[in-house]
C-alpha cells in the first residue's frame, strides 16, 4: 500500500499501549527484512533513515527503494526521517514524499530549538507530515557499541522544557532522554522510569525512545505503557546483519564470491531481529484496523 500517514496509528497506539517500531536502513536488505517481519506479523511500522543514510543511498533513490518496498506490502508503513538536524534536510524530505520527519533542536539553547521546531512543523502541517522534536540530550551514537556509567541528570528532559518546547512548536511527538544512549550500550543504561513519569505527566504527546537497542525487553514493555509510542531500533540491526554475515562467509567460503548468497543469511537475521522486536513492542496483529 502507499507509504502510511503516522497520525491515526500513533492515536492508536498511544491510546491502546503498545508502540510502533521504527527501524533504521540505508540499503535493500534491511529495508525488505524490516517490511516482511512487519507483514508476516500483521504490524503497521516505522521505516527510517538517518541523514547519513540519505548521503550513503542518495536521497531519492533510497525514498524509491524504500516506497516500492512498502507499496507490494499489505501492511501500513510510515517512511521517516531520523535526526534531521536542519530545516533544508526536513523540508528536502517532506518535498521528497516522507510521511514523517524528525527536527533534532537538541544541541541548541531550548528557545533556539522552539524556533526551528517550530518552523519545521508550520512546513510540515501545511502538507500532513508528522513531526517528532526533541528535547534533552541522548548521548552515544547510532551504531556504535559503548560501555560505561549511565546518562547523567543534566542531559535528561527537563519535564517543565518539554511542555514549554510542545506547547510553544506544536510538534506531534517528542523524543525524551530518560536515560537510554545511542547504540549498543553494556554498561548500566537503565531507563529512569521517575524522569519519563514525569515527562508524560507534562506533556500530552506520545513520547518517543531513542537507543532502544540493548536495553531489557521488561523496561521497553513499561517505558510503553508511559506514553511511549514509538522505539527507535537500530543497533541491533546492524548487528544482526553483521553476525550472520560474519558466519555466512566462515561457513560458506565457496559461495562468498555472490552478494546475494552473502546477503540473505543477513537479510533473515534482520528480519528475525524486527519480528521479535514487533512483538515485544505489542504492534503484531495491529495493522487490520488501521486506515493507513
Ligand atoms: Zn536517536
Amino acid at each position: 500500500m502507499p507509504l502510511a500517514k503516522p497520525q491515526d496509528l500513533f492515536e492508536r497506539a498511544f491510546r491502546e499501549g503498545w508502540a510502533l517500531g521504527a527501524f533504521n536502513t540505508s540499503n535493500l536488505e534491511v529495508t525488505q527484512a524490516i517490511v516482511r517481519a512487519h507483514v508476516e506479523a500483521r504490524a503497521p511500522g516505522i521505516v527510517q533513515t538517518s541523514e547519513g543514510a540519505i548521503r550513503y543511498a542518495g536521497l531519492t533513490t533510497l525514498r524509491d527503494l524504500i516506497r516500492d518496498v512498502a507499496d507490494e506490502a499489505s501492511v501500513p508503513i510510515v517512511l521517516h526521517l531520523d535526526h534531521g538536524k536542519s530545516f533544508d534536510v526536513a523540508s528536502h524530505c517532506i518535498e521528497a514524499g516522507y510521511t514523517s520527519v524528525m527536527i533534532d533542536g537538541s544541541a541548541l539553547p531550548l528557545a533556539e530549538n522552539i524556533a526551528l521546531t517550530r518552523r519545521v512543523v508550520e512546513r510540515a502541517r501545511a502538507v500532513g507530515v508528522w513531526v517528532e522534536g526533541e528535547v534533552g540530550a541522548i548521548p552515544g551514537k547510532e551504531g556504535l557499541r559503548g560501555s560505561g556509567v549511565g546518562v547523567a541528570d543534566s542531559l535528561l528532559t527537563d519535564p517543565d522544557d518539554a511542555a514549554r518546547f510542545v506547547r510553544e512548536t506544536g510538534v506531534d511527538a517528542l523524543a525524551v532522554s530518560v536515560g537510554t544512549i545511542h547504540g549498543a550500550f553494556r554498561g548500566t543504561e537503565r531507563i529512569r522510569f521517575e524522569r519519563l513519569e514525569a515527562v508524560h505527566r507534562a506533556v500530552s504527546v506520545p513520547l518517543v525512545l531513542h537507543g532502544g537497542s540493548g536495553l531489557p525487553a521488561e523496561e521497553i514493555r513499561r517505558a510503553v505503557g508511559l506514553g511511549v509510542a514509538k522505539v527507535n531500533i537500530d543497533t541491533e540491526l546492524r548487528e544482526a546483519f553483521h553476525d550472520a554475515l560474519t558466519a555466512h562467509r566462515e561457513d560458506e567460503p565457496d559461495h562468498a564470491v555472490d552478494p546475494r548468497a552473502m546477503l540473505t543469511p543477513a537479510r533473515d537475521a534482520v528480519q528475525r531481529t524486527v519480528a521479535e522486536k514487533v512483538s515485544l513492542l505489542g504492534a503484531a496483529g495491529k495493522a487490520e484496523s488501521s486506515t493507513g
